[in-house]
């Protein structure tokens, strides 16, 4: 895969999946900017040492991405520290489950701010510049409770399914200016957010996954790269599942 002289910036970047990502961005040629929740500035440094040892020399730009200002002071700060951004991968996500009759607004509204409305804050501030370009990557990490719902989990659901309509409408406007708008929707996947379920939830998700296991980071870092790459210039608007069979259609 090729990304060669392209500037990557991954939203949720220290996570588990992010993580992957960047790696894989980096290894691909492109020159990646993590991006991490304030709360992670002291992991910076281990973080950034970590991926140097594997052999990727990545950046870290702190900001909330779940409010319009945090949104856009982020990508301000980056595009004047690097420059341009070229790829975009939000990938920075939270959940709050609980079931409906229980569900705070505050539940409600920081799954849909930090999952859905982020997506606005970050790409918007990008948007034009990849137009104007003529080249631009926008990929979306959703979800399979996206595309099927998940019981308990009406805020995630609604705003990973909310992801995939901002992908579809946005990948009209950028289609005939070379940029693509793609979404990822990852089914169960080994990071920490997966290691907070209890054993006996785990074990019944497992039953259901056709392939009897969880994805790897890797697994979905590999189908941001497929589309991330100069030769995936033909998709967009596209959903790409990447969720062991766990949910076909
Ligand atoms: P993770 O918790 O390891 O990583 C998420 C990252 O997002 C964290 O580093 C966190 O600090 C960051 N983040 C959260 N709120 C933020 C905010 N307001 N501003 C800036 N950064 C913020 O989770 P993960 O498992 O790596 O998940 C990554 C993405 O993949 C999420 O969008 C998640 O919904 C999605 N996903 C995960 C799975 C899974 O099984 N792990 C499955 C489907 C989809």
């Amino acid at each position: 895969m090729s990304c060669i002289d392209k500037r990557a910036v991954v939203t949720g970047g220290l996570g588990g999946i992010g993580t992957a990502i960047c790696q894989r961005l980096s290894q691909a040629g492109a020159e990646v900017i993590a991006t991490c929740h304030p709360a992670e500035i002291d992991q910076i440094d281990a973080w950034v040492q970590a991926q140097q040892d594997k052999g990727a020399k990545i950046c870290v730009v702190a900001g909330d991405v779940s409010t319009a200002e945090g949104g856009a002071a982020l990508i301000g700060k980056i595009v004047e520290q690097f420059g341009a951004v070229d790829i975009l991968v939000n990938c920075a996500g939270i959940t709050r489950d609980t079931t409906l009759k229980k569900m705070t607004a505050e539940q409600w509204d920081a799954v849909i701010d930090t999952n859905l409305s982020s997506v606005f804050y970050v790409t918007q501030p990008v948007w034009n510049g990849m137009i104007e370009r003529g080249f631009g990557r926008v990929i979306n990490i959703s979800s399979v409770n996206g595309q099927r719902g998940q019981f308990g989990q009406t805020n995630y659901a609604a705003a990973k399914a909310g992801m995939h309509g901002f992908t579809m409408a946005l990948a009209y406007e950028g289609a005939a200016k070379g940029v693509t708008v793609n979404t990822v929707s990852p089914g169960y996947i080994d990071t920490a957010m997966t290691a907070a379920m209890r054993d006996e939830v785990r074990e019944a998700i497992l039953a259901g996954v056709p392939m009897r296991r969880m994805g790897t980071p890797e697994e979905i870092a590999h189908a941001v790269a497929f589309l991330a790459d100069d030769a995936s210039s033909y998709i967009t608007g596209a959903n790409l599942p990447v969720n062991g069979g766990l949910f076909m259609h």
